[in-house]
C-alpha cells in the first residue's frame, strides 16, 4: 500500500487522466499497453464524476476514483483535506489548502498542467477554471480532440518542460490525455463512427506515446509516483445511451493504476 506521507517531498508525482477511457476497453487492451500496464492489470474503480469538469474538481479536491466494491470504508485515500474532523488513515497525505494541487505547491512542488479536452483549452472563462488550479498550464490546438496525433504533441511539450527543469526540482505534472475522447474513429482506418473498437485503437496509440514521457521522468533525480486513471467512461449505444454526463455502468466504471517509475 502506498504511504503518501513517504511520497510527498521525496518523489515527483505524475498524474495522467485518460479522458473518457472505459474500464472494459482498458481491460481488453492490457496486453497491448506495455507502458501503462507492463504485465499488470487495471483496477476497476468508480469515478466521482460522470464528465470531465465534475470529475476533475473531485480529483483535485483529493477524491480519486474509489475501488468498485461495496467495501468503500476500507479504501485508503492518497489525499485528504486536513482538519475535517473525519478520521483518516496514517498513509493518507493531508493538505491544508483548498485542493491537493495547491497543497503540493505549499510543499515546494512546481505544479504543471498539460491540457487536452475542451475544459482545459482556456478559450473561455469556464475552460480556464481547471487549468487555474496549477501554477503553469498549457494548451495548444494540437493537444485537443481534433488532432489524431494529440498525445505525441502533449508528450513533446512535457519533454520540453522537463528538459529545462532541474533534475532535483519537485514536480507535480498533470496531463489530461484527449486522444481517447471522441472523435476517436480515425484510429481505425475506414471507421465512420466512434465505438469500443476505435477507442481500443486510440488507447493503443496513447500507450505508444506515453513511453517517452515515462522514460524522461525516470531520468530525473527523484523516483516518480505515477497515477493513471480515467475521469469517466462513455456509452456507445448501450441501453440506448450515447456519450457521458449520464449515469450508466459504462460511464461510472473507470480503470485505475498507481505505480512507481
Ligand atoms: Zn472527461
Amino acid at each position: 500500500m502506498i504511504n503518501m506521507n513517504h511520497i510527498v517531498g521525496s518523489h515527483d508525482i505524475l498524474m495522467i487522466t485518460l479522458d473518457t477511457l472505459r474500464y472494459d476497453v482498458a481491460q481488453l487492451e492490457e496486453e497491448n499497453c506495455p507502458n501503462l500496464c507492463g504485465g499488470n492489470q487495471w483496477e476497476q474503480r468508480h469515478t466521482p464524476g460522470s464528465f470531465t469538469y465534475a470529475a476533475h474538481h473531485a480529483f483535485f479536491g483529493g477524491f480519486l476514483p474509489t475501488p468498485a466494491t461495496t467495501r468503500k470504508s476500507e479504501h485508503v485515500r492518497l489525499f485528504h483535506s486536513k482538519h475535517t474532523g473525519l478520521k483518516t488513515h496514517p498513509n493518507t497525505w493531508l493538505f491544508d489548502t483548498p485542493d491537493m494541487v495547491s497543497g503540493l505547491r505549499e510543499e515546494g512542488y512546481r505544479t504543471i498542467c498539460i491540457g487536452g479536452v475542451i475544459f482545459f483549452t482556456k478559450k473561455v472563462p469556464l475552460a480556464s477554471v481547471l487549468p487555474s488550479y496549477f501554477q503553469e498550464s498549457y494548451w495548444r490546438m494540437t493537444f485537443g480532440v481534433t488532432n489524431p496525433r494529440s498525445t505525441e504533441h502533449q508528450v513533446n511539450h512535457a519533454l520540453k518542460l522537463l528538459d529545462k527543469s532541474a533534475a532535483d526540482e519537485r514536480l507535480f505534472l498533470f496531463m489530461n490525455v484527449s486522444a481517447i475522447h471522441g472523435p476517436n474513429h480515425y484510429y481505425v482506418p475506414g471507421a465512420k463512427k466512434d465505438s469500443v473498437e476505435t477507442q481500443r485503437a486510440a488507447l493503443r496509440y496513447v500507450d505508444g506515446e506515453l513511453g517517452r514521457l515515462f522514460s524522461a521522468m525516470r531520468q530525473r533525480e527523484r523516483p516518480v509516483l505515477c497515477l493513471v486513471f480515467s475521469d469517466h467512461g462513455t456509452a456507445y449505444g448501450e441501453d440506448g445511451y450515447e456519450g457521458h454526463r449520464l449515469a450508466h455502468e459504462v460511464v461510472w466504471n473507470v480503470p485505475y493504476r498507481e505505480f512507481i517509475l
